[in-house]
């Protein structure tokens, strides 16, 4: 079979609208987003405005990156030095890394074959704990089932933060994820849904929490220019003893994602259809699984995880090898040691964690593709059938 050519890591252009409005910025030089003239409202405010609509929520705050929101969201809320803070054994490492900055201790859970949160696991730890917070990743845009989590959360009177790096334009019954919990954080990075290089939104329907993190981002004294943000009033009790974080977006990154923004949905369509066309190649390939995928649960197909049970550390090596010399970059959550942007939480040394049974099964036998829009459907099939091809010949070693 002809091997695959394009690049895994090359996305779409920006949209016409986006380069037109940047240079429209570069020309006038007010980039910082409070650096507006008499009667303006900046990009980077606008941007917050249509983010919080089209999330359905009260407020908004554009910052630096998803890994800033997410320190933000957590210092925010008031988490205390050393407290313990739930989040998923499987996610990318700025999650654990944020409950580091803001000062908390990561506790991670296992994780399921559906590649979601293990809620039988969360209980147990809501309970050997006591801790008050999960910090919910939606890892490559799996989402666990939403209406169990909130229960139990409810139940034990914790709260939720989202970590919506890969479910920017996801829903779980029709609900927007990013509105179960008390704040959701969005990415904003190259390899998410939309792109301004580095970036990240935070969002939530809580005045105070949002007020705290306006100050924290490093609003100074300018937070009323915010459009998607508290009253000014809410400010009065905290904006003295609210340390200034500087993590703020500029008017630039702002300019280039709006019209990206109003372009999502389009675009998950157009990834939905790219992550069936690979499906369908993969489902009954004989030794593979894919991940079934609840009828609930309207996800963003920018990337595909499937499952090679049973395989073993000299098979993966042989079958990543191949899908390599097939054109196809596959990248396995087995290695036993991080590579790229892929690691293990086993690698995360500040973090202590005894093993985690059934979250290093699965990991061991989990691979990853990124999909992204510069590929067609064709080319998904493709990958699909190589994808196929390379199992076969490896598990038969
Ligand atoms: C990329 C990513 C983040 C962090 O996003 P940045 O904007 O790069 O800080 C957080 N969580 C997950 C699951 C991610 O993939």
């Amino acid at each position: 079979m002809k091997a695959f050519s394009k690049s895994f890591t090359q996305q779409e252009p920006l949209p016409e609208a986006s380069i037109l409005r940047a240079t429209e910025i570069m020309r006038n030089g007010r980039l910082h987003r409070y650096n507006v003239m008499p009667g303006e409202v900046s990009e980077t405010s606008i941007l917050e405005q249509e983010f919080a609509r089209y999330q359905g929520v009260q407020y908004c705050l554009a910052c630096a990156s998803c890994g800033y929101a997410m320190t933000t969201a957590l210092r925010a809320f008031g988490i205390e030095a050393g407290e313990p803070i739930l989040t998923n054994a499987w996610t990318l490492s700025p999650v654990p890394g944020a409950i580091d900055a803001a000062g908390g201790r990561p506790v991670l859970v296992e994780t399921t074959e559906q590649l979601v949160l293990n809620l039988e696991d969360l209980e147990n730890k809501l309970q050997g704990t006591s801790s008050r917070l999960l910090l919910l990743s939606h890892m490559r845009g799996h989402v666990v089932d939403m209406d169990a989590l909130v229960e139990i959360l409810h139940r034990h009177g914790a709260a939720l933060i989202e970590d919506c790096a890969h479910t920017m334009g996801a829903a779980w019954n029709s609900k927007k994820i990013g509105t179960f919990g008390v704040a959701a954080c969005f990415s904003t990075q190259t390899y998410k849904h939309i792109n301004s290089g580095e970036g990240g939104l935070l969002t939530t329907n809580d005045p105070e929490l949002m007020a705290r993190a306006v100050m924290l981002s490093g609003s100074y004294m300018l937070y009323g220019q915010h459009l998607a943000g508290p009253s000014e009033q809410t400010y009065s009790s905290i904006r003295l003893t609210t340390p200034n974080c500087s993590g703020r977006m500029d008017n630039l990154r702002a300019a280039i994602l709006r019209p990206q923004l109003a372009d999502l949905d389009k675009q998950v369509a157009r990834w939905l259809e790219r992550y069936r066309a690979i499906e369908i190649e993969l489902t009954g390939v004989k030794g593979l699984s894919v991940i079934a995928r609840p009828h609930k649960e309207h996800f963003v197909g920018s990337s595909f995880q499937f499952v090679i049970p049973g395989i073993t550390d000299s098979q993966a090596e042989a079958f990543l090898t191949q899908c390599k010399e097939h054109g196809v970059d596959v990248k396995w959550f087995g290695a036993k040691e991080p590579h790229g942007y892929t690691s293990h939480y086993s690698s995360w040394h500040y973090v202590d964690s005894a093993p985690l049974i059934s979250t290093d099964q699965i990991l061991h036998d989990l691979f990853d593709v990124r999909i992204p829009l510069t590929f067609s459907p064709e080319d998904c099939r493709h990958i699909g059938r190589l994808i196929g091809l390379c199992c076969g010949s490896s598990m038969s070693l």
